[in-house]
């Protein structure tokens, strides 16, 4: 049994009101009052965010946001949000680099750290994801795709900012498609990101570091998932929208 806490994250990507996210988490934290195990975020919509903060108030669960701006001063970036604000709204973390702004956004490695740091700045906890497209996967590339996420986008942060953040492992094709990684497949990855890891930063950040995995996780495949040993905890999509069933995803 690893020491590490699982993560169980819930990424409500362009769903949700704030009148929605207020009756989410009524019905959300009685399910999950007494899940000590595992450490509980939900990532809302940034127009959420104060509605999911007021209504978490006091509960075991934390409100992150789903992206960052990489400027941490203010100043005239119209249409973008920063680390400081976020932090300011009562977020305790922010999703980094998720392959939906990498696919849709603009999003690459050297934004993802720019971000990164900008979020280790301001005092909150990035979830920082890569993860390989399907065709990097059938042409046998995965590890390298990860190899390169992670020489790019996390390794130059520094030991001590790096003990700071949580990785999560995203295929991209089993992202919002049904199709989850096997948990043989995801704890390959999983292994190959610690052993970067353990190459950069050495065997004890290896050993701390929590990696999540994320990619059409439900409540029935989710307790294969976590039974690997490198596997410590998931980042959930559509899944993470419905109380009930997010609830038993956390309570695996
Ligand atoms: C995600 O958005 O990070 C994700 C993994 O989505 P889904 O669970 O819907 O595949």
């Amino acid at each position: 049994m690893s020491a590490r806490k699982p993560l169980m994250a819930g990424n409500w990507k362009m769903f949700k009101t704030p009148a929605q996210t207020a009756e989410f988490f009524e019905k959300f934290l009685p399910l999950v009052s007494a899940s000590t195990h595992a450490d509980v975020l939900i990532c809302p919509p940034f127009v959420d965010l104060a509605a999911a903060v007021s209504a978490a108030a006091g509960s075991n669960v934390a409100v992150g946001a789903q992206n960052c701006f990489w400027e941490t001063k203010e100043g005239a970036f119209t249409g973008e949000v920063s680390a400081p604000m976020i932090k300011a709204a009562g977020c305790s973390a922010v999703i980094i680099g998720h392959s939906e702004r990498r696919q849709f956004f603009g999003e690459t490695d050297a934004t993802v750290l720019k971000r990164t740091q900008a979020a280790l700045a301001s005092g909150l906890l990035p979830v920082v994801c890569v993860g390989e497209r399907l065709e990097e996967r059938e042409s046998g590339k995965t590890e390298d795709v990860l190899r390169t996420q992670f020489t790019d986008g996390i390794a130059p942060l520094s030991a001590d900012d790096f003990a700071k953040i949580v990785i999560a492992y995203e295929p991209v094709w089993a992202i919002g498609t049904g199709k989850v990684a096997t948990p043989e497949m995801a704890a390959d990855a999983h292994r190959c990101l610690r052993s970067l890891v353990e190459a950069k930063y050495g065997k004890d950040a290896a050993q701390a570091v929590r990696i999540l995995y994320g990619g059409s996780v439900k409540p029935d495949n989710v307790k294969g998932l976590m039974a690997q040993v490198d596997i410590d905890g998931s980042l959930v999509g559509g899944a993470s929208l419905d109380p009930v069933g997010f609830a038993s995803i956390v309570n695996f």
